[in-house]
Protein backbone atom coordinates (compact mmCIF):
# COMPACT_ATOMS: atom_id res chain seq x y z
CA UNK A 1 0.00 0.00 0.00
CA UNK A 2 1.61 3.48 -0.77
CA UNK A 3 0.63 6.60 1.35
CA UNK A 4 0.48 9.75 0.47
CA UNK A 5 3.85 11.21 1.16
CA UNK A 6 3.67 14.95 3.84
CA UNK A 7 5.11 17.96 2.11
CA UNK A 8 7.61 19.43 5.01
CA UNK A 9 7.03 22.92 3.58
CA UNK A 10 3.78 22.80 5.14
CA UNK A 11 4.86 21.87 8.83
CA UNK A 12 5.53 24.91 11.57
CA UNK A 13 7.82 23.82 13.92
CA UNK A 14 5.54 22.73 16.54
CA UNK A 15 4.04 20.25 13.50
CA UNK A 16 7.25 18.98 12.25
CA UNK A 17 8.12 18.16 16.14
CA UNK A 18 4.93 16.27 16.01
CA UNK A 19 5.05 15.20 12.76
CA UNK A 20 8.85 13.59 14.11
CA UNK A 21 7.76 12.16 17.26
CA UNK A 22 5.18 10.15 15.57
CA UNK A 23 7.63 8.61 13.71
CA UNK A 24 9.73 8.16 16.76
CA UNK A 25 12.29 10.57 15.89
CA UNK A 26 13.81 13.31 18.47
CA UNK A 27 12.73 16.90 18.56
CA UNK A 28 15.78 18.41 17.33
CA UNK A 29 15.52 16.53 14.31
CA UNK A 30 13.07 19.69 13.31
CA UNK A 31 15.86 22.29 13.81
CA UNK A 32 18.24 20.08 11.72
CA UNK A 33 15.70 19.49 9.05
CA UNK A 34 14.24 23.44 9.30
CA UNK A 35 18.02 24.40 8.88
CA UNK A 36 17.90 22.40 5.30
CA UNK A 37 14.79 23.75 3.88
CA UNK A 38 15.39 27.36 4.67
CA UNK A 39 18.25 28.11 5.34
CA UNK A 40 20.44 26.10 2.15
CA UNK A 41 17.15 25.71 0.64
CA UNK A 42 17.83 21.64 -0.46
CA UNK A 43 15.32 19.76 -1.28
CA UNK A 44 17.03 16.39 -1.41
CA UNK A 45 17.13 13.94 1.80
CA UNK A 46 20.48 12.30 0.80
CA UNK A 47 22.26 15.68 0.98
CA UNK A 48 21.25 15.93 4.36
CA UNK A 49 24.76 14.35 5.46
CA UNK A 50 23.97 15.21 9.23
CA UNK A 51 21.03 12.93 9.58
CA UNK A 52 21.59 9.20 9.67
CA UNK A 53 21.22 7.10 7.12
CA UNK A 54 18.36 5.43 8.66
CA UNK A 55 16.65 8.47 9.58
CA UNK A 56 17.10 9.68 5.66
CA UNK A 57 15.53 6.54 4.56
CA UNK A 58 12.51 7.53 6.42
CA UNK A 59 11.99 10.83 5.17
CA UNK A 60 12.37 9.36 1.83
CA UNK A 61 9.61 7.32 2.10
CA UNK A 62 7.45 9.56 4.19
CA UNK A 63 7.68 13.26 3.36
CA UNK A 64 8.80 15.80 0.79
CA UNK A 65 10.21 19.20 -0.09
CA UNK A 66 8.35 20.18 -2.87
CA UNK A 67 7.14 24.11 -3.94
CA UNK A 68 4.63 25.27 -6.58
CA UNK A 69 5.55 24.45 -9.83
CA UNK A 70 6.38 27.60 -11.89
CA UNK A 71 4.56 27.59 -15.10
CA UNK A 72 5.58 31.04 -16.49
CA UNK A 73 7.75 34.11 -15.65
CA UNK A 74 7.18 37.78 -16.38
CA UNK A 75 9.26 40.67 -15.75
CA UNK A 76 7.93 44.39 -15.86
CA UNK A 77 9.68 47.58 -17.32
CA UNK A 78 9.78 48.48 -13.87
CA UNK A 79 11.93 45.31 -12.38
CA UNK A 80 8.55 43.90 -10.87
CA UNK A 81 8.51 40.13 -11.60
CA UNK A 82 5.24 37.87 -12.20
CA UNK A 83 5.23 34.37 -11.82
CA UNK A 84 2.18 32.22 -12.68
CA UNK A 85 2.29 28.58 -10.75
CA UNK A 86 0.60 25.73 -10.92
CA UNK A 87 -1.98 24.54 -8.74
CA UNK A 88 -3.41 21.64 -10.22
CA UNK A 89 -6.31 20.29 -11.80
CA UNK A 90 -5.45 23.72 -14.90
CA UNK A 91 -5.29 26.36 -12.13
CA UNK A 92 -2.80 28.71 -12.03
CA UNK A 93 -1.82 30.64 -9.19
CA UNK A 94 0.66 34.18 -9.13
CA UNK A 95 3.37 35.66 -7.05
CA UNK A 96 4.73 39.23 -7.61
CA UNK A 97 8.20 40.38 -6.90
CA UNK A 98 8.38 44.22 -6.26
CA UNK A 99 12.22 45.23 -5.85
CA UNK A 100 12.59 48.59 -4.26
CA UNK A 101 16.21 50.50 -2.91
CA UNK A 102 15.63 49.17 0.32
CA UNK A 103 13.70 46.05 0.31
CA UNK A 104 11.78 42.99 -1.79
CA UNK A 105 8.23 42.47 -1.41
CA UNK A 106 6.96 39.26 -2.12
CA UNK A 107 2.96 39.31 -2.61
CA UNK A 108 1.69 36.12 -2.47
CA UNK A 109 -2.25 34.21 -2.81
CA UNK A 110 -3.69 32.86 -0.27
CA UNK A 111 -6.31 31.53 -2.72
CA UNK A 112 -6.92 29.61 -6.28
CA UNK A 113 -9.73 32.95 -6.78
CA UNK A 114 -11.67 34.22 -4.25
CA UNK A 115 -15.11 34.36 -3.44
CA UNK A 116 -15.48 37.98 -1.56
CA UNK A 117 -16.53 39.21 -5.08
CA UNK A 118 -15.44 42.52 -4.80
CA UNK A 119 -16.79 44.90 -7.43
CA UNK A 120 -13.25 45.66 -8.43
CA UNK A 121 -11.02 43.03 -8.22
CA UNK A 122 -9.88 40.63 -11.59
CA UNK A 123 -9.41 37.54 -8.82
CA UNK A 124 -13.50 38.30 -7.15
CA UNK A 125 -14.73 38.19 -11.38
CA UNK A 126 -12.63 34.94 -11.42
CA UNK A 127 -14.53 33.34 -9.21
CA UNK A 128 -13.51 30.26 -6.45
CA UNK A 129 -11.77 27.27 -6.56
CA UNK A 130 -10.04 26.21 -3.73
CA UNK A 131 -7.73 27.05 -0.34
CA UNK A 132 -4.31 26.87 -1.24
CA UNK A 133 -2.51 25.02 1.35
CA UNK A 134 0.15 25.73 3.86
CA UNK A 135 2.97 24.03 1.53
CA UNK A 136 1.61 25.98 -1.54
CA UNK A 137 2.31 29.55 0.72
CA UNK A 138 5.12 28.73 2.33
CA UNK A 139 6.08 26.85 -1.33
CA UNK A 140 6.05 30.64 -2.82
CA UNK A 141 8.52 32.52 -0.63
CA UNK A 142 10.57 29.55 -0.58
CA UNK A 143 10.13 29.97 -4.52
CA UNK A 144 10.85 33.25 -4.75
CA UNK A 145 13.63 33.12 -1.96
CA UNK A 146 15.48 30.53 -4.71
CA UNK A 147 14.43 31.94 -7.72
CA UNK A 148 16.31 35.62 -7.18
CA UNK A 149 19.52 36.57 -6.30
CA UNK A 150 20.13 37.18 -2.78
CA UNK A 151 20.29 41.22 -1.56
CA UNK A 152 23.34 40.26 0.15
CA UNK A 153 25.52 37.07 0.75
CA UNK A 154 23.20 36.48 4.00
CA UNK A 155 20.10 38.27 3.26
CA UNK A 156 17.60 36.83 1.16
CA UNK A 157 16.08 38.70 -2.04
CA UNK A 158 12.96 38.97 -0.25
CA UNK A 159 12.09 40.84 3.03
CA UNK A 160 8.97 41.87 3.18
CA UNK A 161 5.74 39.51 2.28
CA UNK A 162 2.04 40.92 1.94
CA UNK A 163 -1.02 38.83 1.12
CA UNK A 164 -2.11 40.93 -1.26
CA UNK A 165 -2.29 38.11 -4.35
CA UNK A 166 -5.15 36.14 -5.16
CA UNK A 167 -7.35 35.23 -2.57
CA UNK A 168 -8.52 36.68 1.09
CA UNK A 169 -6.27 35.29 3.53
CA UNK A 170 -8.86 34.92 6.44
CA UNK A 171 -11.06 32.95 4.74
CA UNK A 172 -8.08 30.51 4.75
CA UNK A 173 -7.23 31.03 8.31
CA UNK A 174 -6.34 27.61 8.91
CA UNK A 175 -3.58 27.10 6.18
CA UNK A 176 -2.62 30.67 6.58
CA UNK A 177 -1.49 30.40 10.40
CA UNK A 178 1.12 27.91 9.96
CA UNK A 179 2.33 29.94 7.14
CA UNK A 180 2.42 33.14 9.40
CA UNK A 181 4.38 31.18 11.83
CA UNK A 182 7.24 29.54 9.44
CA UNK A 183 7.82 33.04 7.82
CA UNK A 184 8.77 34.71 11.36
CA UNK A 185 10.18 31.38 12.42
CA UNK A 186 14.07 32.06 13.69
CA UNK A 187 14.56 28.44 12.20
CA UNK A 188 11.89 29.50 9.29
CA UNK A 189 12.87 32.48 7.01
CA UNK A 190 12.94 34.93 10.30
CA UNK A 191 11.11 37.42 8.58
CA UNK A 192 9.89 40.41 11.39
CA UNK A 193 6.54 40.33 12.20
CA UNK A 194 6.26 43.91 10.60
CA UNK A 195 7.25 42.97 7.45
CA UNK A 196 4.69 40.40 7.18
CA UNK A 197 1.33 41.91 6.24
CA UNK A 198 -2.08 40.36 6.44
CA UNK A 199 -4.38 41.86 3.68
CA UNK A 200 -7.99 41.43 3.88
CA UNK A 201 -11.74 42.34 3.29
CA UNK A 202 -12.68 42.46 6.59
CA UNK A 203 -13.41 38.86 8.10
CA UNK A 204 -14.12 40.18 11.57
CA UNK A 205 -14.13 37.01 13.60
CA UNK A 206 -10.86 35.86 11.67
CA UNK A 207 -9.53 39.88 12.62
CA UNK A 208 -9.72 38.58 16.16
CA UNK A 209 -8.37 35.54 16.00
CA UNK A 210 -5.04 36.92 13.95
CA UNK A 211 -4.62 39.08 17.24
CA UNK A 212 -4.41 36.77 19.40
CA UNK A 213 -2.41 34.15 16.76
CA UNK A 214 -0.42 35.81 14.91
CA UNK A 215 0.83 38.99 15.84
CA UNK A 216 1.54 40.55 11.71
CA UNK A 217 0.92 43.99 10.43
CA UNK A 218 -2.90 44.11 8.74
CA UNK A 219 -4.34 45.95 6.55
CA UNK A 220 -7.95 46.98 5.91
CA UNK A 221 -9.15 46.79 2.37
CA UNK A 222 -12.01 49.63 3.37
CA UNK A 223 -12.30 51.18 -0.17
CA UNK A 224 -15.38 53.38 0.82
CA UNK A 225 -16.79 55.11 4.02
CA UNK A 226 -19.84 54.13 4.57
CA UNK A 227 -22.11 51.23 4.32
CA UNK A 228 -23.91 52.03 1.32
CA UNK A 229 -21.03 52.39 -0.71
CA UNK A 230 -19.24 49.78 0.75
CA UNK A 231 -21.70 47.44 0.51
CA UNK A 232 -21.53 47.80 -3.24
CA UNK A 233 -17.97 47.59 -3.51
CA UNK A 234 -16.65 45.08 -0.90
CA UNK A 235 -20.14 42.70 0.01
CA UNK A 236 -18.75 41.36 2.86
CA UNK A 237 -19.76 44.69 4.54
CA UNK A 238 -23.40 43.30 4.50
CA UNK A 239 -22.06 40.40 6.78
CA UNK A 240 -19.19 42.98 9.10
CA UNK A 241 -20.77 46.87 8.27
CA UNK A 242 -17.72 49.33 8.99
CA UNK A 243 -18.63 49.97 12.71
CA UNK A 244 -18.14 46.65 13.23
CA UNK A 245 -14.79 46.64 11.10
CA UNK A 246 -13.40 49.94 12.59
CA UNK A 247 -13.96 48.37 16.15
CA UNK A 248 -11.73 45.09 15.46
CA UNK A 249 -9.52 47.54 13.88
CA UNK A 250 -9.37 49.20 17.07
CA UNK A 251 -9.04 45.51 19.62
CA UNK A 252 -6.30 44.64 17.18
CA UNK A 253 -4.22 48.10 17.60
CA UNK A 254 -4.88 47.62 21.34
CA UNK A 255 -4.04 43.98 21.10
CA UNK A 256 0.02 43.89 21.11
CA UNK A 257 2.75 46.59 20.65
CA UNK A 258 3.82 49.06 17.95
CA UNK A 259 0.61 47.85 15.98
CA UNK A 260 -1.07 50.04 12.84
CA UNK A 261 -3.55 49.43 10.99
CA UNK A 262 -3.07 49.87 6.83
CA UNK A 263 -6.06 51.14 5.54
CA UNK A 264 -6.09 50.31 1.90
CA UNK A 265 -8.75 52.51 -0.34
CA UNK A 266 -8.93 52.07 -3.95
CA UNK A 267 -9.76 55.23 -6.21
CA UNK A 268 -12.63 54.78 -8.77
CA UNK A 269 -13.45 57.64 -10.83
CA UNK A 270 -17.18 59.31 -9.83
CA UNK A 271 -17.56 56.32 -6.97
CA UNK A 272 -15.96 56.75 -3.79
CA UNK A 273 -13.36 59.33 -4.83
CA UNK A 274 -15.04 63.03 -4.05
CA UNK A 275 -13.88 66.26 -1.29
CA UNK A 276 -17.37 64.51 0.63
CA UNK A 277 -15.64 60.75 0.59
CA UNK A 278 -12.29 62.17 1.55
CA UNK A 279 -13.93 64.21 4.70
CA UNK A 280 -16.49 61.37 5.97
CA UNK A 281 -13.43 58.89 5.60
CA UNK A 282 -11.45 61.08 7.70
CA UNK A 283 -13.85 61.59 10.04
CA UNK A 284 -14.69 57.30 9.88
CA UNK A 285 -10.02 56.57 10.61
CA UNK A 286 -10.40 59.54 13.56
CA UNK A 287 -8.47 58.11 16.77
CA UNK A 288 -7.24 55.26 14.82
CA UNK A 289 -3.87 54.58 14.42
CA UNK A 290 -4.14 54.14 10.98
CA UNK A 291 -2.22 55.10 8.09
CA UNK A 292 -3.80 55.42 4.56
CA UNK A 293 -2.75 53.76 1.13
CA UNK A 294 -4.38 55.36 -2.04
CA UNK A 295 -4.47 52.75 -4.61
CA UNK A 296 -5.02 54.12 -7.89
CA UNK A 297 -7.15 51.92 -9.56
CA UNK A 298 -6.41 49.07 -11.99
CA UNK A 299 -7.80 48.38 -15.36
CA UNK A 300 -8.75 44.29 -16.45
CA UNK A 301 -10.46 43.36 -18.99
CA UNK A 302 -14.19 43.75 -18.70
CA UNK A 303 -13.72 46.08 -15.57
CA UNK A 304 -17.06 48.26 -14.46
CA UNK A 305 -14.70 51.10 -13.19
CA UNK A 306 -12.25 53.32 -14.00
CA UNK A 307 -8.97 55.09 -12.16
CA UNK A 308 -9.79 58.74 -10.91
CA UNK A 309 -8.03 61.37 -11.92
CA UNK A 310 -4.10 62.07 -10.70
CA UNK A 311 -5.43 65.85 -9.54
CA UNK A 312 -8.90 64.22 -7.51
CA UNK A 313 -6.31 61.08 -5.75
CA UNK A 314 -4.04 64.32 -5.25
CA UNK A 315 -7.12 66.38 -3.70
CA UNK A 316 -8.20 63.64 -1.73
CA UNK A 317 -4.84 63.19 -0.03
CA UNK A 318 -4.74 66.59 0.79
CA UNK A 319 -8.18 66.53 2.53
CA UNK A 320 -6.81 63.31 4.64
CA UNK A 321 -3.37 65.18 5.11
CA UNK A 322 -4.91 68.16 6.77
CA UNK A 323 -7.20 65.89 9.07
CA UNK A 324 -3.52 64.70 10.15
CA UNK A 325 -4.39 61.06 8.76
CA UNK A 326 -0.69 59.55 7.53
CA UNK A 327 -1.43 59.55 3.62
CA UNK A 328 -0.02 57.77 0.62
CA UNK A 329 -0.74 57.13 -3.04
CA UNK A 330 0.63 53.52 -3.72
CA UNK A 331 2.79 53.58 -6.90
CA UNK A 332 1.51 50.77 -9.43
CA UNK A 333 3.81 48.30 -10.08
CA UNK A 334 4.03 46.06 -12.92
CA UNK A 335 1.35 47.42 -14.48
CA UNK A 336 2.72 46.40 -18.15
CA UNK A 337 2.72 42.78 -17.40
CA UNK A 338 -0.96 42.63 -15.34
CA UNK A 339 0.96 42.24 -11.93
CA UNK A 340 -0.87 45.29 -10.50
CA UNK A 341 -3.04 45.48 -6.79
CA UNK A 342 -6.28 43.73 -8.14
CA UNK A 343 -5.16 42.40 -11.56
CA UNK A 344 -4.02 39.14 -10.76
CA UNK A 345 -6.71 36.45 -12.33
CA UNK A 346 -4.22 33.57 -12.56
CA UNK A 347 -6.60 30.80 -13.87
CA UNK A 348 -9.57 29.21 -11.91
CA UNK A 349 -11.31 26.51 -13.37
CA UNK A 350 -13.93 24.48 -11.79
CA UNK A 351 -15.67 27.43 -10.15
CA UNK A 352 -18.13 25.29 -7.90
CA UNK A 353 -18.64 28.20 -5.44
CA UNK A 354 -18.43 31.14 -8.08
CA UNK A 355 -18.87 34.50 -6.39
CA UNK A 356 -20.47 33.43 -3.46
CA UNK A 357 -19.77 36.87 -2.15
CA UNK A 358 -21.37 38.04 1.58
CA UNK A 359 -23.86 35.22 0.61
CA UNK A 360 -21.86 32.48 2.24
CA UNK A 361 -21.91 31.44 5.88
CA UNK A 362 -19.31 33.48 7.88
CA UNK A 363 -18.55 29.97 10.17
CA UNK A 364 -17.79 28.29 6.66
CA UNK A 365 -15.50 30.76 5.54
CA UNK A 366 -13.67 30.49 8.77
CA UNK A 367 -13.82 27.05 9.33
N1 LIG B 1 -8.24 39.78 -0.55
C1 LIG B 1 -7.43 40.65 0.16
C2 LIG B 1 -6.02 40.74 -0.39
C3 LIG B 1 -5.83 40.72 -1.89
S1 LIG B 1 -6.29 42.12 -2.80
C4 LIG B 1 -8.05 42.02 0.24
O1 LIG B 1 -9.01 42.27 -0.47
O2 LIG B 1 -7.59 42.83 1.04
C5 LIG B 1 -5.01 43.33 -2.43
C6 LIG B 1 -5.50 44.78 -2.54
O3 LIG B 1 -5.77 45.14 -3.91
C7 LIG B 1 -6.81 45.00 -1.78
O4 LIG B 1 -6.79 46.22 -1.09
C8 LIG B 1 -7.80 45.07 -2.92
O5 LIG B 1 -8.98 45.71 -2.54
C9 LIG B 1 -7.01 45.80 -3.98
N2 LIG B 1 -7.57 45.70 -5.32
C10 LIG B 1 -8.38 44.74 -5.82
N3 LIG B 1 -8.68 45.00 -7.11
C11 LIG B 1 -8.05 46.14 -7.45
C12 LIG B 1 -7.92 46.89 -8.66
N4 LIG B 1 -8.50 46.50 -9.78
N5 LIG B 1 -7.16 48.00 -8.64
C13 LIG B 1 -6.51 48.39 -7.51
N6 LIG B 1 -6.57 47.70 -6.34
C14 LIG B 1 -7.33 46.59 -6.31
FE1 LIG C 1 -11.08 38.83 -2.98
FE2 LIG C 1 -9.53 40.83 -2.14
FE3 LIG C 1 -10.33 40.71 -4.70
FE4 LIG C 1 -12.09 41.28 -2.77
S1 LIG C 1 -10.31 42.51 -3.39
S2 LIG C 1 -12.42 39.83 -4.48
S3 LIG C 1 -11.35 40.00 -1.11
S4 LIG C 1 -8.99 39.26 -3.66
Amino acid sequence: MTTETCNLLGLDQAALTAWLAARGQRAFHARQLMAWIYRRRCTNFDAMTDLSMAFRAVLKEQARIVPPELVDTRESRDGTRKWLLDSGTGNRVEMVFIPEADRGTLCISSQVGCAMDCAFCATGAQGFNRNLTSAEIVGQLWLANKLLPPRTCDLPAVSNVVFMGMGEPLANYRNLLPAIRIFTDPLGFNLSKRRVTVSTSGLVPAMDRLSEEGDVSLAISLHAPDNALRDELVPINRRHPVEELMAACRRYIQGGTHRHVLIEYVMLDGVNDTDAHARRLARRLNGLNAKVNLIPFNPYPDARFECSSRERIDCFREILLNAGIMTVTRRTRGDDIEAACGQLAGQVRDRTRHRIGARRLQSEITA
